[in-house]
This record gives structure tokens, sequence and C-alpha cells, in this order.
């Protein structure tokens, strides 16, 4: 018996829009956004495509005008609600600017709430350029299907972050000079999960990570994983034991 084929078809379009939307709403679409789906995906009047706007779901629409500058969507129905994401946040070192393009990208398919970059006394990239990330988390959220955008905040040095933060979100420290086993480390509830520059951490820095309020120390094996590796290792753990991959 052939599988009752899924609805929405996957293999719809499906694009971030910064209008709300609802059921009968009309949204107009950027040029970049009204050539992908004139030119590249070549869909005319009346194709449908999804579209999510971060807050409300995902929701089935159609084009109602294409003209060679302009495209507009009538919205019909709502297709998904909201997916309820783990409150785990990253504060990763930014590394070089492909290696933190990547792994923005792969933190937001991964599941992140929020991306905080780090600054530390090695970090080796003082700025990022957050349009630049933003754009990478939605062209991610667009294809892994989420209906939510992690946030990405302002880079933060570490000591305003140590200082600022609220101690019900437990810190897990990816250390790779040793700590807990993730399995049994990571437990469900408010995460902030901490990793390193690809110079590591200072020892000053190590001690004040580790002297943290409710701050757990976490292995991520025998080898030293590169930066932007360490981040994502930590993450797919964190998900695996106490995130969203234990029940989905
Ligand atoms: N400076 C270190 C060295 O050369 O010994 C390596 C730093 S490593 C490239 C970058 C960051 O990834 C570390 O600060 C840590 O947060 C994380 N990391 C790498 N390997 C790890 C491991 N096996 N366990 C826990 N964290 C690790």
């Amino acid at each position: 018996m052939p599988a009752t084929p899924a609805w929405p078809p996957k293999s719809l379009p499906r694009l971030f829009v910064r209008s709300r939307l609802s059921e009968g709403a009309i949204v107009e679409l950027d040029g970049g956004q009204a050539n992908y789906l004139g030119n590249v995906m070549r869909l005319a009047e009346g194709a449908e495509v999804l579209l999510f706007d971060g807050e409300s779901g995902e929701w089935l629409a159609r084009i109602a005008e294409a003209t060679r500058k302009r495209m507009t969507l009538a919205v019909e129905s709502k297709t998904r609600q909201p997916e309820a994401i783990p409150d785990v946040w990253l504060a990763f070192a930014p590394v070089k600017r492909t290696q933190t393009d990547w792994l923005v990208e792969k933190a937001t398919e991964l599941g992140a709430a929020w991306l905080l970059p780090l600054i530390t006394r090695r970090t080796i990239a003082e700025r990022v350029k957050l349009e630049r990330l933003q754009a990478i988390a939605i062209e991610a959220a667009e294809q892994c299907g989420r209906t939510r955008l992690p946030e990405i905040a302002e880079p933060v040095a570490l000591k305003q972050l140590l200082a600022g933060r609220d101690a019900d979100r437990r810190l897990y420290f990816a250390d790779e000079q040793g700590g807990e086993p993730p399995i049994d480390a990571f437990a469900p509830g408010p995460a902030l999960i901490v990793t390193g520059p690809e110079g590591g951490f200072t020892d000053e820095e190590r001690d004040a990570i580790r002297g943290a309020d409710n701050a757990v120390p976490v292995s991520l094996g025998p080898r030293i994983l590169r930066a932007e590796t360490a981040a994502l290792a930590a993450l797919a753990a964190y998900m695996t034991v106490a995130g969203d991959w234990r029940t989905y």
C-alpha cells in the first residue's frame, strides 16, 4: 500500500518573511525572494509556497501576483504550529569567517535557541557581522523546517557573560582539559553551552568559568576538537541527552 504522501509536500519552497502571517494576509516578497521563486524555482501565479514569520508557525500561501519586479502571496492556511525548541544557548568563540558561518548554519539546524559570539582573551575574530549571521540562520531555518529563528546576540566578553548570567541557567563548559561525559553532565532545563577559541581558554578564564554557580565542565572525548567542531558536538550531545532528540 503506497504511503500517503506527506502534506504539505516537503518539496514546497519555504521562505521566512518579516511580516506577521495570518489567514488571508497578502505578503509582498522582497526582490531576492521574488527572484528565487520566479526565476530560480520558475514558479508562476497559483503556485504554492510555505511561509513562516518566526512567531506564528508555518503557513501555506499561493502566488497571487507575479510580475518581473513584484511578487505577492496570499496566505491560505496554517500548516504547522510554532515548534517548541529546547532552551539551549550556545556561547561560542568566533573563528575565521567561513568557519563561523558554517557554525551558525549548523547550530541553527541543530536547534539552538540563542547564539552568543563570545569574546575571550584568545578569540581571533573580535567583530562579527550580525546581519550576515542572521541571513545565514534564516537560510538554514528555511531549509531545515524550523518555524522559529535562533536569536543571535551582540558579541559578549566572557567576564560580562559570567557576571550577567542567570545562575538558574546551567552552564556547560566544554573543557578539553577534562570534565564529565555528556551523558552524565547534560540534563533537561535551561542551558548555556560555552566553547572556547582555537587557542583555548587561559587558565584564569578556565578558573572563572569552573568557579561560576551552577557550572559543569564537560568532556567531548579524548581528542582536541577544533573550536567549531566542539561547539556543534556539544550542542548535538545536549540535544541527544537533554534536548528534543530524546522525544522525536
Ligand atoms: N587550546 C587548546 C589546545 O590547543 O590544547 C585547544 C582549544 S580547542 C581547539 C577549542 C575549544 O574547543 C576548547 O576551548 C574547548 O571549549 C573545546 N574543546 C575541544 N576539544 C574538546 C574536548 N575534547 N572536550 C571538551 N571541549 C573541547
